[in-house]
């Protein structure tokens, strides 16, 4: 096990960690518990409309005057680049990414409209999957060669799915698979880990913001919830993934981690 230098107090001090997709939700919440355990966090957000709330994140975090904020679209083929590139410039290597950035939305096996069906696929897929297949890509040649961190968010949905997910639930299994892949690829040539995060139904704008019959849908999910009928709150998962950047996980590696409450328990 390599030597454990953390300040127990902080011990992400003056760690480099990149969050697609940190301007609200989860991301935010990462970025926020990653900043309380000392790291200099570099806060991602989309497009122009969503920067100020990237700034009001920023402010909230505990060492604000330590991070940034990088407008890249990570559905697009330049959006890694651009973030990578901006990460770079300021603070020189990365030593934690976690892939965040992701969308989802319901649509049918039985949609009749055949160019909404391919649409939704797109809109989906170009963002989770070919965005977190890219980001990686771009950060590697800049991970730190020592104990540095990849995690990646999945969803309880693609082992335990919702009614008509397939699209979303199938591109989070795209990232289960990437996950497994780079756990066993990634590690001795970069001194990464590579582990995924899998939160069930979490209070989020984007999950509250979803029409009445999926918020019915997931109400029923949270009565079957062990810990208690309730939604995860975005802190919840955000411990998990904080957990898996410190240098004492340093063994855990291509794990899969249900942050649930145990509705899923595999
Ligand atoms: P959210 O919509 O609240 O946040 C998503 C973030 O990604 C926002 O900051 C948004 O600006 C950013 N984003 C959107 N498009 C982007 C793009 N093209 N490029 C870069 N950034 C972009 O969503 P959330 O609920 O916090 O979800 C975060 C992650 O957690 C997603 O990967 C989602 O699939 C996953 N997840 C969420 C839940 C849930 O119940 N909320 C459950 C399981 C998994």
């Amino acid at each position: 096990m390599p030597p454990n230098t953390a300040n127990p107090r902080l011990p992400l001090a003056d760690k480099v960690a990149v969050v697609s997709g940190s301007s609200s939700g989860i991301g935010a919440a990462i970025a926020r518990e990653l900043s309380v355990r000392g790291a200099n966090v570099v806060i991602n957000y989309p497009f122009e409309a969503e920067r100020a709330n990237a700034a009001s994140v920023q402010e909230s975090l505990e060492r604000p005057g330590k991070s940034i904020i990088v407008e890249a679209d990570l559905s697009t083929t330049t959006g890694a680049s651009v973030l990578v590139d901006a990460a770079v410039a300021e603070f020189g290597r990365i030593d934690i990414l976690v892939n965040n950035a992701g969308l989802s939305g319901m649509m049918s096996m039985s949609e009749e409209d055949n160019d909404a069906f391919l649409a939704h696929w797109e809109k989906i897929v170009n963002l989770n999957g070919r965005g977190t297949l890219l980001l990686t890509r771009a950060a590697l040649k800049h991970l730190s060669p020592n104990n540095s961190r990849i995690v990646n968010i999945c969803s309880s949905t693609s082992r335990d799915p919702e009614h008509d997910m397939p699209i979303y639930a199938g591109s989070k299994g795209m990232i289960e698979s990437f996950t497994r892949c780079w756990a066993r690829e990634l590690p001795r040539k970069y001194g990464c880990t590579v582990n995924a995060v899998a939160p069930g139904p979490t209070a989020t704008p984007a999950l509250l913001a979803a029409p009445p019959e999926v918020l019915a849908q997931i109400k029923g999910t949270c009565e079957r919830t062990p810990v208690a009928a309730r939604l995860a709150e975005p802190k919840e998962i955000a411990w998990a993934v904080a957990m898996l950047c410190e240098e004492g996980a340093s063994w855990m590696n291509g794990l899969y981690v249900p942050v649930t409450g145990g509705l899923t328990m595999n």
